[in-house]
């Protein structure tokens, strides 16, 4: 992956429309996957566990799941699938990838690539299909008895519906779903930094990644000053154009069902009563290109605030206790990641504890990395991905007792 850096970043350019810097980047994270599970695969220990009864000795050997299913979204295209892939290999199990339909290009340069590599022909596997052909191809990989594991990354909705199929044999699984990410600044937050990491979680991949901050809640007292600034930066930083071309940092949506959703959220506060402060409506480009958007005057009832976005659109909601905050963020019936910008040692403790999400970023925009462990709580998934953590999903525990000594 490394020697074709640059053009597994154009393919990525030219399928999912993101910044080709962007692009780039996600190939340094999606090949550190490989390398990350390369070195786990040294460390698949097994245990020694004293026995209660002295003739016997109890030993715990860790085995591969076997077959693995694994189905992909369109926003990472390449780092998604190895996400769940180098772990998988490493494990010693073998692959079937499902790409989405939209980016199946990337997934199917990984399979040359792997055949270049020397990687055996079977074990890494690609079935490209189309969005008509995805809920039957989806539910022969959780069906069939052959397939052992069903690793999913996609919407809350699509799922449930896996985890359903996946009953049947009880197969395991690891679900990376929807989020709804709260970013909330307090009063004692550093509004610069603050306004530095609202722009990178909101806007990166047009605000169409899971962990992107979906609802901005602000205190009071730094309420103001933090739209202004945030208004200003988005105005003078963000370049909405072609991916291709170097001074873009936002690319189109994936599709116009897309930017229809954001249109919807869009209309849906400002007849509640929203404010327009940047941005608001589709980009002069095209169809599928939108303006980043802030919106201020924001309550809980907008529809902006009670389901994903997946666009560039930032609503702020006006808080006035940290209790309040908490109670708004939690109200969510996911929770992959959580922001919250405070210099208050007391409060970053108590929040951090308190938000209810598998992953939390205190006075920090960025949370991915290849070792921390990526996942959510409530609907928002089931295992953990990356990190020293990932492998086990593709593990059997197995314990065997010797007797009679
Ligand atoms: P989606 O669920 O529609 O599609 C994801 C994948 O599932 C695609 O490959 C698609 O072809 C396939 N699919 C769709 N219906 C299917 C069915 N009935 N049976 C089998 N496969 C089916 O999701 P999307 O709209 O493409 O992606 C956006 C969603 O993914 C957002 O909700 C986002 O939060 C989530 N997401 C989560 C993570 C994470 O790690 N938690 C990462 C990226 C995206």
């Amino acid at each position: 992956m490394l020697e074709n850096k640059d053009e597994l970043a154009r393919i990525i350019t030219a399928e999912n429309g993101k910044p080709l810097k962007e692009a780039q980047g996600e190939i340094l994270y999606s090949a550190s996957f490989l390398e990350w599970f390369a070195e786990e695969a040294r460390r698949v220990y097994g245990d020694v566990i004293p026995a209660s009864a002295k003739d016997r000795r109890i030993l715990v050997l860790k085995q591969p799941v076997g077959v693995a299913a694994i189905i992909t979204p369109w926003n990472f295209p390449s780092a998604m699938i190895t996400r769940k892939v180098g772990a998988a290999l490493a494990a010693g199990c073998t692959v079937v990838v499902k790409p989405a339909e939209d980016t199946p290009l990337s997934a199917l340069a990984l399979g040359e690539l792997a055949n270049q590599a020397g990687i055996p022909a079977g074990v890494y596997n690609v079935v490209p299909c189309s969005r008509q052909q995805a809920p039957a191809v989806g539910e022969v990989l959780c069906t069939d008895p052959l397939v052992a594991k069903i690793s999913f990354t996609g919407s809350t909705a699509t799922g449930k519906i896996l985890l359903k199929h996946a009953a049947g044999t009880v197969k395991r699984v690891s679900m990376e779903l929807g989020g709804h990410a709260p970013f909330i600044v307090f009063d004692s937050a550093d509004v610069d930094r603050a306004v530095a990491g609202a722009l990178a979680s909101k806007y990166r991949n047009s605000g169409q990644t899971c962990v992107c901050t979906n609802r901005f809640l602000v205190q009071k007292g730094i309420h103001d000053k933090f739209v202004e600034k945030f208004a200003k930066a988005i105005e003078r930083e963000l370049h909405v154009g072609n991916g291709f071309d170097a001074k873009t940092t936002q690319g189109p949506l994936i599709n116009e069902k897309a930017v229809e959703k954001v249109e919807r959220h869009i209309n849906d506060a400002v007849s509640q009563g929203a404010s327009v402060v940047t941005g608001g409506k589709r980009h002069s480009l095209g169809k599928n290109f939108f303006e980043p958007t802030l919106l201020s005057n924001v309550t809980t009832k907008m529809l902006c605030t009670q389901e994903e976005t997946f666009g560039p659109l930032a609503p702020v909601i006006k808080f006035e206790t940290e209790a309040e905050a908490i109670d708004i963020a939690n109200a969510a019936n996911v929770g992959l990641a959580g922001y919250f910008y405070s210099q208050d040692p007391a409060q970053i403790w108590r929040v951090a504890e308190q938000l209810e999400v598998g992953m939390v970023a205190v006075n920090e925009g960025i949370l991915s990395s290849v070792e921390s462990p990526f996942g959510g709580v409530k609907e928002s998934g089931l295992g953990r991905e990356g990190s020293k953590y990932g492998i086990d999903e593709y593990l059997e525990i197995k314990y065997v007792c010797f007797g009679g000594l």
